[in-house]
């Protein structure tokens, strides 16, 4: 049997890409992930819900469907360094897609708040990684300055290439359901995802590849909630440190998708993600990051119209926080190394 395979998200919808011919194309085969029956979460929601598996990309989130985008039109323009400001999983995709270009990566991260398997991502790709005392809206602005005053590529979000990259998450779930599906949960940080899914699904709408648009349901974290506040959080807090942004930069992007859609953007608890979190890896064996729980958390929440087809988007891996994992459960105490030790500490036979 002949297999297919996958060549990453430029080569397979490149008609639906704004991309230079004859230049490289830097792709690390990201896209093409699971789209994943959740039984249990459809009987708890009374709804058939899927989970888009984005922590099956590459470097283990979303970000490389927009990273390969926006590295490749970097390389297309002759850059030789990129820069961004991250919550973690923006940097190690930068790092390892600059990487696989030759070019230059410098990435600011807000001091002490990002999990250390992203770090350790960055680091091992050969970023330039600065920890700045603020919090991501803050590296971001000095990010965007920096783009404006050197010859460097921005490649956060705010750079399009990056937003039409990531649209093709909304291609990979109709071309696999056969429709756009009735509601889409999503995450929502510093809103470019929302505003690329949107995007995606309004194209093959308009292309007639699909028949109908997804009411788009984005979730913030209650500690990090501008977009459902109307206004800046000055100092988010967050649990779900990939979504701690008090001020998106894709605002209207974000409340477009939702207002256009008929939707809405709204505030999930800190223990309501953790709870989504632990319910997703023991009950439907998907460890996902906290942040990517939120969609979960929120479609718990809010609810759906009986029988109808949902989307939850799970934006990334859940072993990049290992720390936080491991203080979800009790870890239990060594025993001695003899059979009698274990069988008295389990309840079997
Ligand atoms: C970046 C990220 C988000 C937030 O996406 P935005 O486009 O910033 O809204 C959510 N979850 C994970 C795991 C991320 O890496």
């Amino acid at each position: 049997m002949a297999v297919v395979k996958w060549r990453g998200v430029i080569e397979e919808y490149a008609t639906f890409l704004p991309v230079p011919s004859g230049s490289p194309v830097i792709t690390l085969f990201e896209g093409g992930t699971p789209l994943l029956p959740a039984p249990r979460l459809s009987e708890r929601v009374g709804a058939r819900v899927f989970l888009k598996i984005e922590g099956a990309n590459p470097t283990g989130s979303f970000k490389d469907r927009g990273m390969t985008m926006a590295i490749t039109k970097a390389v297309a323009a002759g850059a030789k360094a990129v820069v961004c400001a991250s919550t973690g999983n923006t940097s190690a995709s930068a790092a390892a897609y600059a990487a696989r270009a030759g070019l230059a990566c410098v990435v600011l991260i807000p001091e002490g708040h990002i999990a250390l398997g992203k770090l350790a991502q960055a680091l091992v790709h050969g970023a330039k990684v600065l920890q700045v005392r603020g919090n991501f809206d803050e590296a971001l602005r000095i990010v965007r300055e920096i783009g404006e005053r050197e010859p460097v590529i921005v490649v956060n979000s705010v750079n399009p290439d990056r937003i039409e990259g990531q649209k093709t998450g909304a291609f990979e779930i109709v071309d696999a359901l056969g429709d756009a599906p009735e509601a889409h949960c999503i995450p929502v940080g510093n809103a470019g995802n929302i505003t690329a899914y949107w995007k995606g699904y309004c194209q093959y709408r308009e292309a007639g590849v699909s028949t109908r648009l997804p009411r788009m349901l984005g979730f913030q974290a209650a500690g990090a909630a501008p977009l459902v506040l109307g206004h800046p959080v000055p100092a988010p807090e967050t649990v779900a440190t990939a979504i701690r942004i008090g001020d998106p930069a894709s605002w209207y992007g974000a409340t477009a998708a939702a207002s256009e859609s008929g939707g809405g953007i709204f505030a999930v608890t800190d223990d309501e993600i953790l709870s989504a979190y632990r319910f997703l890896a023991a009950e439907e064996s998907v460890f996902c990051e906290a942040a990517s729980a939120a969609s979960v958390a929120g479609l718990m929440s809010v609810g759906v119209p009986e029988s109808s087809t949902v989307v939850c988007v799970l934006t990334g891996h859940g072993l990049k926080d290992p720390d936080l994992a491991i203080s979800q459960i009790d870890v239990p105490d060594p025993i001695d190394a003899d059979v009698d030790a274990v069988l008295s500490v389990l309840d079997i036979g």
